[in-house]
């Protein structure tokens, strides 16, 4: 599932390939992936308008219209969203659920095979309520470990599923939430309300590094997220807890344990270094 890290990858390989481009054409297979809008609008807004540029806000797509509009895309399970140089083939055909050609030929579709992600327009209003109901970015310079601890304060829900919640810190989800608490080396079952502050800083930093360090890597690809350009990612290869159920701790040596207790998704922990 696109966390923070995918998402950034494919608004970075959108931005210099869809600004300053005006869309000729938008076609809508399927209208259950709509949010707030009807396809009559959606394809009456994107058609002849022109994409002012691509951002990432928490783990949905921002694709910022000269008309003011924002088209906000979240991929979740099963969805990408590629520039494509060529005609699609019959198997990307089948699974564009919106595509746009652009004035230079190329084709803009966001792909989705299960279609549980969605698709939203938003005016400038709308967008400020939206941006409003989402917690504050990682990577910015302003989520201090200070602001961090703020954020935390009055849950004693478990950390791992604190740090997932997109009110407190946008953009963690279960595979960077389980490795960065690996390497803060907090069990991820510990209500947050116990953590002590260097416990609190050490997480933060471990966040941060293990986001950057997806980023760089072009994020994860574990089963269908593809980049802006319909490559794999490669952070996989560096993951130490992550999809490693069974296998020894890359610090200790320790087998590697799972639960599905804490919040109903597989955590892998290490029981020697994580108390
Ligand atoms: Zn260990």
């Amino acid at each position: 599932m696109p966390e923070l890290p995918e998402v950034e990858t494919i608004a970075r390989e959108l931005a210099p390939r869809l600004t300053g481009r005006r869309i000729k054409k938008a076609t809508l297979r399927k209208t259950d992936v709509l949010r707030r809008v009807s396809k009559p609008r959606l394809l009456k807004t994107l058609q002849g308008n022109t994409v002012a540029g691509v951002e990432r806000r928490a783990k949905h797509a921002v694709i910022r219209l000269a008309s003011g509009h924002r088209l906000v895309i979240q991929p979740r399970m099963t969805g990408s969203l590629i520039v494509h140089e060529r005609p699609l083939d019959e198997d990307e055909a089948r699974y564009a659920v919106l595509t746009c050609t652009l004035d230079d030929g190329r084709l803009f579709v966001y792909r989705d095979v299960r279609r549980l992600g969605t698709v939203w327009l938003l005016d400038d209003r709308g967008w400020s309520a939206y941006d409003a109901r989402l917690g504050p970015e990682p990577l910015l310079a302003a989520f201090t470990a200070e602001a961090f601890r703020e954020r935390l304060r009055g849950t004693r829900a478990a950390i791992k599923k604190a740090i997932m919640d997109q009110r407190r810190v946008v953009g963690v989800g279960n595979i960077y939430a389980n490795e960065a608490l690996f390497q803060a080396r907090i069990d991820p079952s510990r209500s947050a309300a116990t953590l002590a502050t260097e416990e609190i800083v050490a997480l933060h930093g471990a966040i941060r590094d293990v986001l950057n360090r997806a980023i760089a890597a072009s994020g994860t690809t574990v089963r269908d997220y593809r980049t802006g350009t319909g490559e794999s990612g490669s952070f996989q290869f560096e993951l130490k807890v992550y999809d490693r159920a069974g296998e020894p701790c890359v610090r200790c040596g320790t087998r590697l344990a799972t639960t599905h207790a804490i919040d109903g998704r597989q955590t892998t922990f290490c029981y020697n270094c994580q108390n």
